[in-house]
């Protein structure tokens, strides 16, 4: 016998959860800058940037990257190290790259727009149902859900799902958003309902101590009920934390830094980096690896405090040294560069190591 296929429901009438979802986020949603548009362009670089990262964190990249490019075509012309650069400390750089891919995408076969059609939407590089959802429904009007954490978060403790929020269960709630989105009142306010739902998750049903007695929902809230809100959503269990150390040396001449373009990961492909081996020290087996790996002769002048960065799931440690170049440098994949360089893309850790030169 096949297993029962998993199904949600809310525990009240469609209108009255869109009601208080509606009303709560008319006194309470906050003043966003990507709020004051309904441009799509606009909005979709929000919910890109919007990813895996803080609504604080994303607001001063998020000025930055449309003053840069200010629309469709302004970003399409761009060249993706560029692109990189303007994202540089952002964090997943392949949301910019997906970006840049769509862009180009949408100039070739969309007249320069973003696609209004659902499944054209999810074929664009790095758009996903979270995202074709968010940009169609806050700048068009059209009735699709979105599930992003937020949503999830609140979907786990109103209906009480004691199990990791994966698979077939996102699948249901999916399904159950999608039939809530179609009730014709939401329908005609889905801009406002999506962005309220996430809204009660960022403010209200936060991750921790989530603010029941304001909360729109809480008469109806399974875990409010029974005060579970703190054990909900049920962890999924995540890779385990991988720790990397490397000696990185930085080579000066002038005001330019010998450098190299990384095309492996973990790290950043296309980012610049300072030469670096693998290792916690500078000692002898470390200058001796530059010399293997990259036929880079180098003394120390100076060691440097340890820079720390994590990427994902990896923790990095980066042990910098001043360097000395004995004999001449290797030309093939090295470059001398000024940092701050427009056109020479550089993660974050680079900048916390510069910190203590400049
Ligand atoms: S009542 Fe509490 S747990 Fe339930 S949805 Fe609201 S904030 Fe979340």
């Amino acid at each position: 016998m096949k297993p029962a296929k998993t199904t949600y429901q809310l525990p009240v009438p469609i209108e009255e959860f869109a009601q208080a979802i509606l009303r709560w986020y008319s006194r309470n949603r906050r003043n966003l800058p990507w709020r004051h548009s309904s441009d799509p362009y606009r909005i979709w670089v929000s919910e890109v940037m919007l990813q895996q990262t803080q609504v604080k964190t994303v607001i001063p990249y998020y000025e930055r990257f449309l003053s840069v490019y200010p629309n469709l075509e302004a970003l399409a012309q761009a060249e993706v190290e560029e692109v990189l650069d303007v994202w540089a400390g952002l964090g997943y750089y392949s949301r910019a790259r997906n970006l840049h891919q769509a862009v180009q995408k949408f100039v070739r076969e969309y007249q320069g727009r973003f696609p209004v059609e659902y499944e054209q939407a999810l074929e664009l590089p790095g758009v996903g149902r979270y995202s074709a959802g968010a940009v169609l429904s806050i700048a068009h009007g059209l009735p699709y859900p979105v599930l992003d954490g937020n949503v999830s978060r609140i979907l786990a403790r109103y209906l009480k799902i004691d199990k990791p929020m994966k698979g077939p269960i996102v699948e249901a709630l999916w399904s159950m958003l999608g039939k809530v989105v179609r009730n014709p009142l939401v329908t005609s306010r889905v801009s406002e309902f999506n962005q309220g739902l996430m809204e009660l998750g960022a403010l209200v049903c936060t991750p921790a101590n989530p603010d029941c007695p304001n909360c729109p929902l809480s008469q109806s809230c399974g875990a409010f009920r029974d005060q579970s809100q703190s054990s909900l959503p049920v962890k999924v269990r995540r890779s385990r934390v991988v720790e990397l150390s490397f000696v990185s040396a930085l080579v000066r001449m002038g005001s330019k830094y010998l450098m190299l373009k990384n095309d492996e990961g973990p790290f950043l492909k296309g980012f610049w980096e300072f030469p670096r081996v693998e290792g916690t020290r500078i000692d002898d087996a470390s200058l001796g690896r530059f010399q293997k790996i990259y036929g880079l002769e180098l003394s120390m002048i100076f060691e440097m405090e340890p820079v720390k960065h994590r990427i994902t799931f990896r923790k990095l440690r980066f042990q910098p040294f001043e360097a000395r170049l004995l004999g001449n440098p290797p030309i093939e994949g090295f470059s001398w560069i000024q940092i701050g360089n427009r056109g020479f893309p550089m993660s974050a850790y680079i900048r916390k190591i510069m910190e203590q030169v400049e």
